[in-house]
């Protein structure tokens, strides 16, 4: 859709709930107005380089930095000339306190397994991890791949790693040998951490067997690293895999840490591949560090008694930066755990809230959407007392969805955090802060501190209130991306070009701003529906059908049609118990002409008992749009969670 003479995209939807930050929250909050906000947020922007160096003294530097912000083009550098080390803000700082002997990490494996690591006992094994490396030859700038389950030691060999200048490059542990492989080669990584399996759904992943058959068409690596979480037979090659445990066994229970330039790289990420194929995104050390730390105590309002659990896998950008690096940069209690949230039962999210008195859960609302869908009476039986903030990220969340969130999961009482950002970003770009914005279901409301967006049309006009158009950002926050790693080229092209005159990022969102300057993010720009030459985004049509009773979840796309130009194709999952056909198809057309007008009446209902997603539990438009084409399958399925959605879908079509 990127061409095309519309140059907006047009907006249907009119949610007008407010939820104003409970009074006690504000009271106790970091931020308790909406003033102060915007007096700080005011600042962050005019008084950008006083603002961030503040923010930036609250962590240990070796060196000082000899400039806060320097820009030329899309190329820019934070706290050039500075030198710190990730590892030791996340660790060593916070020796020094009684944070010493807090928990650091409270981890339960999906067996039922639990492990507490203390700041302290965290540092001697991130220690002598780092120790390990070195003494297999990895050095600053080295590439590690990490394929692992949701291990301790997966955040232990991410801070080893950062502790000694390395530069990890996280791979979901549950993705195939093929995604490792072109991941490390890609990356050009020497070593590989991984496991001898991992548990999901009581089966075991065969981590290690991957890896082996990676490895042999990626000759970059030289040593596999393997923790022993199971105890089950591997294959082995002495020559190259030694066991965790070997490794560590006679390593120093200290490792200074390196000094890292701000600028030097820490770690490579590749994308969810929602839209395409994956991208290699590099972040850097200090920019990154100091906009984890700000977004995490603030959106999160974190406090030295809270337990933060963010449910996001580490294979994701909102486990590197919301269940490691943010959480431990301010000192709080990290909540690790392995397993699915709905395994062996639907409550298991519930339980472990309860067992670890959660009080701050951050999740998607791919998994809020099954929770509503397997029922209210698996949250029901457990005490979520102990909540008092709720957040969700990944995609926009359905106000429906955002409604039951607060009520059943928040009892009311605690605020919703609807934090939009993406891997490049690094960090949260635009969420409320709970104690001072009130917040609207299905908006992620105002900039966080530094962020500049605007919603545009394609000239790069901003368009009027109300009005939908793309997302951009004007200046890069520190913990911005700096490049795709080895292309350079498609960094360039895909999010500076576009914008290149004004010199503005282009996420790749389409989004409206109301009245308020809050933030609509209506779905990717890549998955606009042009009806009758109106662009409509896939959201609000969604969230139209998801207000229906009986609907769980529900994607749009587009299929080209003679007569209209485009026809409204709706796949739909009915929640347990809901009867699909005719009828339910009629009464849901009308559902979404009620609620946001005939222009958006899907010209096709088709139910679904699933729909194809990554494995980051994100809807894959793109694959649903070749299957409402009756056309196969072309781009990227790499990241695609289960291909039998795609064929029991297609499957669906001959009938
Ligand atoms: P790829 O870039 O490879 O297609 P991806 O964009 O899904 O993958 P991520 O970086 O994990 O990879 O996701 C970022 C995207 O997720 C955002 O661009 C946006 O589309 C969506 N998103 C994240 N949080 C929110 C939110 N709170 N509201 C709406 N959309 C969100
Ligand atoms: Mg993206």
């Amino acid at each position: 859709m990127t061409t095309g003479p519309a140059t907006q995209i047009d907006t249907l939807l009119a949610e007008t709930r407010l939820f104003d930050p409970p009074a006690e929250f504000a009271a106790a909050a970091h931020i308790s107005s909406l003033d102060e906000y915007r007096k700080l947020y005011d600042r962050s922007i005019n008084d950008r380089d006083a603002f961030w160096s503040e923010v930036a003294s609250e962590l240990t530097w070796f060196k000082q930095w000899d400039g806060v912000f320097q820009r030329d083009g899309h190329r820019f550098r934070w706290f050039d000339g500075g030198a710190t080390n990730l590892s030791f803000n996340c660790v060593d700082r916070h020796l020094s306190s009684g944070t010493r002997n807090k928990a650091a990490l409270i981890w339960e494996g999906e067996d039922g397994e639990q492990r507490v690591l203390r700041y302290h006992d965290l540092y001697r094994e991130v220690c002598r991890f780092a120790n390990g490396l070195k003494s297999l030859g990895v050095g600053a700038g080295d590439r590690v791949g990490i394929y692992m389950p949701l291990v301790p030691e997966l955040a232990i060999a991410m801070l080893a790693c950062a502790r000694i200048g390395a530069v990890h490059s996280v791979v979901f542990g549950g993705f195939s040998a093929e995604a490792v492989r072109d991941r490390m080669v890609d990356a050009q990584a020497r070593v590989v951490v991984t496991a001898d399996g991992g548990l999901r759904r009581g089966g075991v992943v065969a981590l290690k067997a991957n890896v082996d058959s990676a490895v042999e068409a990626a000759d970059c690596v030289e040593k596999v690293v393997v923790f022993k979480r199971l105890g089950n037979e591997v294959a082995w090659d002495d020559s190259r895999d030694i066991w965790w445990h070997d490794l560590v066994a006679d390593q120093p229970l200290d490792c200074p840490p390196a000094d890292v330039a701000a600028e030097d790289p820490l770690f490579i990420l590749y994308t969810s591949g929602t839209t395409g194929k994956p991208k290699g995104v590099l972040h850097t050390t200090g920019g990154y560090m100091v906009g984890c730390y700000l977004s995490t105590k603030l959106i999160f309002d974190l406090k030295d008694q809270d337990t933060f659990w963010c449910t996001a896998d580490i294979g994701w950008v909102t486990g590197h930066s919301y269940v490691v690096y943010g959480p431990l940069l301010n000192g709080a209690t990290s909540v690790m755990f392995e397993g699915a949230l709905n395994w062996p039962e639907p409550d298991r999210i519930w339980a472990v809230a309860e067992r670890y008195a959660v009080s701050i859960l951050y999740t998607a609302p791919t998994a809020i959407r099954s929770f509503i869908r397997s029922g209210n009476q698996w949250p029901e039986k457990h005490d979520l007392g102990s909540l008092r903030l709720l957040g969700t990220v990944g995609e926009p969340i359905n106000p429906e969805a955002w409604i039951w969130y607060h009520e059943v999961i928040g009892g009311g009482r605690c605020p919703i955090v609807d934090t939009w950002w993406q891997t490049e970003t690094g960090s949260i770009m635009i969420s409320p802060l709970p104690g001072a914005t009130p917040t609207k279901p299905g908006s992620a409301t105002l900039p966080f501190f530094g962020c500049e967006p605007d919603v545009v049309d394609s000239d790069g006009s901003s368009v009027a209130p109300g009005a939908g158009g793309f997302l951009v950002m004007k200046n890069p926050p520190p913990s911005m991306a700096r490049t795709l790693y080895g292309d350079e080229e498609r960094y360039q092209l895909e999010y500076w070009s576009r914008y290149q005159e004004q010199g503005w990022y282009f996420a790749g969102d389409g989004a409206r701003r109301d009245e308020d300057g809050y933030y609509w993010v209506l779905g990717r720009v890549d998955d606009v529906i042009n009806v009758s030459g109106h662009r409509l985004g896939t959201m609000e049509v969604e969230s139209a059908l998801v207000s229906h009773p009986t609907v769980a979840e529900a994607a749009v796309v587009g299929r080209p049609d003679d007569l209209k130009g485009t026809a409204i194709v709706a796949f739909v999952t009915l929640k347990a118990g809901q009867q699909p056909g005719d009828e339910a198809a009629a009464t849901l057309r009308e559902q979404v002409v009620k609620e946001i007008g005939a222009l958006a009446r899907p010209d096709e209902i088709r139910f679904a008992d699933a729909l194809p997603k990554t494995r980051s539990g994100k809807i894959m438009r793109r694959l649903l749009r070749d299957i409402a084409q009756g056309s196969t399958t072309t781009g990227d399925t790499t990241t695609l969670e289960d291909l039998s959605v795609l064929a029991t879908l297609r499957g669906d079509e001959e009938e």
